[in-house]
Order: C-alpha cells, then sequence, then structure tokens
C-alpha cells in the first residue's frame, strides 16, 4: 500500500511531541506541587499567593491544551494524517511542524482563524 503525499518524517515528529509531551507533564505536575504548597501556605500573604495561582494555573491551561493538541498529533502520526491541514487538507510545510510540531493547520489556516 503506498501512502499519499507522505514526504514527512514521522518517526522524526513523534520523538519530537513525546519529548514535549513529557516535558508539559513534567512541568504541569510541579505546578500541582507549587499550587498545593502555596495553597497550605501562610495566610499572611493571601493577595500574593491569589496572584502567583493565577499565573500557575495560567500555565497549567495553556500546557493542558498543547497536551492534547500533541496527542491530536500522535493521532494523526497513529492514522498516516500528520502532516495535512485539518481544514484545507492541504500539506503542512516541514518548516512549520518543525516549529510546531503540534499544529493541526497549514499557516494560511492558522493565520486565517
Ligand atoms: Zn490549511
Amino acid at each position: 500500500m503506498q501512502n499519499p503525499v507522505q514526504t514527512v518524517d514521522t518517526a522524526h515528529f513523534e520523538r519530537m511531541l513525546l519529548a514535549r509531551k513529557e516535558e508539559i507533564e513534567r512541568r504541569l505536575k510541579k505546578i500541582d506541587t507549587d499550587l498545593g504548597t502555596l495553597k497550605s501556605a501562610d495566610s499572611a500573604e493571601r493577595a500574593t499567593e491569589a496572584e502567583n495561582d493565577e499565573v500557575l494555573e495560567e500555565f497549567g491551561q495553556v500546557g493542558e491544551e498543547e497536551l492534547r493538541a500533541i496527542d491530536a498529533a500522535l493521532d494523526r502520526i497513529a492514522n498516516g494524517r500528520y502532516g495535512q491541514c485539518m481544514k484545507c487538507g492541504e500539506q503542512i510545510s516541514v518548516e512549520r511542524l518543525k516549529a510546531v510540531p503540534h499544529t493541526p493547520f497549514c499557516k494560511d489556516c492558522a493565520t486565517s482563524i
């Protein structure tokens, strides 16, 4: 069976995605620990704590979003659709994939959202 227009070295990107996923998971775990520490800290610095909480939770959200995007990209690798734009179906340039390996969109579609 021949794979259509698959010039992308998916094994390479799979390694990149898995490494990135590991890094984010480690970071999210650390955020959880930090949030736990802050919450149990002395109430005298409550305002600062709340601010830190927000910042950390924002990091957590971004991380989880990226994690979902990475999982979706790994799925696309598994079913041979990696590197294909989810919007227009065009091939995403390798340069773009190198910069953002988990992107589901080509440059044109990403900028038109
Ligand atoms: Zn596109």
